[in-house]
């Protein structure tokens, strides 16, 4: 349980696993950033004054419900899995496994598929940054595979992305997936499931829910929930970088309470 509860615009996911696991994704409320970042930017590669991201990280830091260190990432659009690590030092990778309570990961996104992992022993959970890029590299692979417990005992919630009325991509985006699919029946249900032609020549709209569904339930995961929404089309919670350029990112965190 919850020892106090987390700020009310906070998304919090709806999926069955234990109460000893945090899990959030903030919104553009509450912070100090000014536009073109306004206002809850927590991002400190995109431009935005330092000394104000960093007055909205601690603010982060003071809304969790318990002392608990972060696992901040730099992120590349690979597929590297970090184990978080209560030292404050942020480490090159996309996705962070967490297995001690008082631990926690740290994603930043603005479009790109935040995905959440918990074992339904609550003893381990992970976090993903997943845009096409790092989805097409097995980013949501490796990071199951980092879990000693079988897929089917691992809960996945897919967190705010860009939806599938706007992920427009180009036909080398639609092959990648297709070329890298694990077998035949994963690459059939992508062609025809996960792509629209959009009203550009040669272009599609991508469903980056379904990708991530149709590649987490080939790789044997059973529970995933989420995937609803639309960063581009919510201006009032989300930051986008299809449509805004220069923007804030918002975070999703997980972690195990102490
Ligand atoms: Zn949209």
């Amino acid at each position: 349980m919850l020892t106090h509860p987390l700020p009310e615009d906070w998304l919090q996911p709806q999926w069955s696993v234990p109460d000893s696991v945090i899990a959030f994704v903030t919104t553009r409320d509450g912070g100090i950033s000014e536009a073109p970042f306004e206002q809850f930017n927590l991002g400190l590669h995109v431009g935005d004054v330092p000394a104000a991201v960093l007055a909205n990280r601690q603010r982060l830091i003071e809304a969790l419900p318990a002392p608990m260190h972060l696992q901040w990432l730099e992120q590349v659009h690979g597929n590297q899995v970090v184990d978080a690590q209560a030292d404050e030092v942020t480490r090159l990778g996309d996705a962070v496994y967490v297995d001690q309570p008082g631990l926690g990961g740290v994603v930043m996104t603005a479009d790109c598929l935040p995905v959440f992992f918990a074992s339904q022993s609550a003893q381990r959970v992970a976090l993903a940054h997943a845009g096409w890029r790092g989805l097409a590299a097995g980013v949501l692979e490796q990071t199951l595979a980092r879990f000693p417990d079988a897929p089917a005992d691992v809960s996945v919630y897919l967190g705010p992305a860009i939806g599938p009325c706007h992920f427009e991509v180009g036909a080398e985006v639609r092959q990648s997936f297709i070329d890298s699919a694990a077998t035949q029946a994963l690459a059939s249900a992508i062609d025809k499931q996960a792509f629209r032609p959009s009203t550009e020549q040669g272009k599609y709209l991508a469903d980056i829910y379904l990708l991530a569904s149709l590649k987490l339930r080939a790789a044997g995961v059973k529970h995933i929930e989420g995937g609803t929404l639309c960063t581009y089309c919510d201006r009032d919670r989300f930051y986008s970088y299809r449509r805004d350029g220069q923007t804030g990112r918002f975070v999703s965190v997980i972690g195990i309470l102490p």
